[in-house]
């Protein structure tokens, strides 16, 4: 995610008590899988017991109405034995749960659906769930983190958020440690488009109505998925071999900074993957919204979403657009297990708006680095910065400080095979921060702990690199 310069943190980390409790035995050894991920940043958020393997969803939105009606038909290996279940559902109503096809008991909790199968589910069984559901979705109310989830438009709707979302539109398994592969068809009044992420798979209309289809299959964490109806000038084309899909808002210029900022989308990755490796999704693009309630960009799977601020000055913004692509690599392919280690995507994409504006013209890494360093308060910890500070500058900026003096230390070649090799051991997985840190200590052949220690969690300045 990259904001908007509007947006600043100010709270103080509130050490968040998770909950989680799980019940007892049912003295088969069937017990409730966990009532979240464990993840203190974002208590109640995911599940445990199981693994979600695949999403199929199929939706139809109206806006008219703003009423959406979906199924969602989950692929699922249990962890251990089961005796029940829950998922991730806020604000829609739940029609009907179908386990293996039979109909299974549920009670819809707040945003957790609870779902008790007729009979026990043995561990590493693998099952379906089969959940049709409907309603007016609802935004996420996050004071601290900005709201996320559903939005509907005059014309649409956009759903995105970092770091929930997806439980809003459909039931999930909300914590990026659960990735799975997605198939989705979303049916929309004709002339509207519907955006997700993925290969485009086709669409076909009937009655008034247009579905497009779109597939994911590469791991994607639930805040990745997106999906933005309305009326946008949609362009299609391929890139090394692979679909590029870019949207605008009808609503912005056609010929404006936003449209020339997101057609450089290719060139950009490809300047990014003679870096970090190759590109990691079968599919390429980007989606401008026009709607102000949108104050970020987001790294959506193989198709980010960037708010309308991003292009208001009348030049292009290619920094946000690096960004964006380099959280590909760094966040979506290779995932954070916990929210604490969000550096590890965010870092690192700073740094790559640096590589990339040093490359086309603009500040040199060095002078960036030179003004970072001046503005950083090194009281605040890059790693675990609280959930408030999930997207301060400790994360972003110190971050990528953190990634710089890396590269001083070890020289660029050992740098980028660091990079590149980290990128493809970890790919389609999820990793923390102390993963990092041996991958890098290993690889280069150097102790790198201290000084990593120094630049992401000291209290005071490293000297400038
Ligand atoms: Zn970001």
């Amino acid at each position: 995610m990259r904001r908007g310069r509007v947006w600043a943190a100010g709270l103080v980390a509130a050490a968040l008590a998770l909950g989680g409790c799980t019940g007892g035995d049912d003295g088969n050894g069937f017990r409730p899988g966990a009532a979240d991920a464990g993840d203190p940043y974002v208590p109640g958020a995911g599940n445990g017991g199981y693994d979600v393997g695949h999403y199929a969803l199929d939706v139809r939105y109206d806006p008219a109405s703003d009423r959406l009606t979906g199924t969602a038909t989950l692929t699922v290996t249990a962890t251990r034995a089961l005796s029940r279940f829950q998922l991730d559902l806020a604000g829609l109503d739940v029609e009907r749960v179908r386990v293996d096809g039979a109909a299974a008991k549920y009670r819809h909790d707040g945003a957790e659906l609870i779902v008790t199968p007729s009979g026990g589910l043995p561990s590493g069984k693998r099952f379906t769930v089969e959940v049709a559901y409907g309603g007016v979705p609802q935004p996420l109310p996050n004071a601290e983190l900005g709201d996320g989830g559903f939005h509907a438009t005059p014309d649409g709707a956009i759903a995105l958020g970092q770091p929930e979302s997806a439980s809003t539109w459909y039931p999930v398994n909300d914590h990026p440690s659960d990735k799975a592969t997605y198939d989705l068809a979303v049916t929309v009044p004709d002339g509207l488009a519907a955006l997700s992420n993925g290969v485009p798979q086709g669409k076909t209309s009937s009655g008034g109505w247009t579905t497009w289809r779109w597939s994911e299959r590469a791991p994607m964490a639930s805040y990745l998925s997106t999906l933005v109806i309305g009326d946008y000038r949609v362009s299609s084309g391929t890139h090394a071999g692979k679909p590029l899909v870019t949207a605008v808002a009808a609503a912005l210029p056609a010929d404006g900074p936003a449209a020339a900022s997101v057609a450089r989308t290719g060139e950009i990755a490809d300047f990014l993957a003679a870096r970090f490796g190759p590109y990691p999704f079968e599919a390429y693009g980007g989606v401008v919204v026009a709607d102000e309630r949108i104050r970020y960009a987001l790294e959506t799977q193989s198709r980010p979403v960037y708010g309308p601020a991003f292009f208001r000055d009348g030049l292009p913004n290619t920094e946000v657009v690096a960004h964006e692509l380099a959280h590909q690599w760094f966040g979506d392919s290779v995932s954070v297990a916990r929210w604490s280690d969000i550096w590890l995507n965010e870092g690192f994409a700073t740094y790559a708006e640096w590589l990339w504006a040093e490359h086309d013209g603009g500040r040199t890494v060095a002078q960036t680095v030179a003004q970072r360093y001046a503005d950083t308060d090194w009281s605040k910890p890059t790693v675990d910065p609280g959930r408030a500070g999930m997207f301060g500058d400790a994360v972003y900026q110190r971050g990528a400080l953190a990634v710089h003096a890396l590269r001083r230390a070890v020289g660029d070649e050992t740098f980028y095979r660091v990079l590149r090799g980290w990128l493809a051991q970890h790919r389609d997985g999820n990793v923390t921060t102390a993963d990092f840190v041996g991958y890098a200590e290993r690889t280069s052949g150097r102790p790198l702990r201290a000084l990593l220690d120094a630049w992401l969690a000291g209290g005071t300045p490293p000297g400038l690199p």
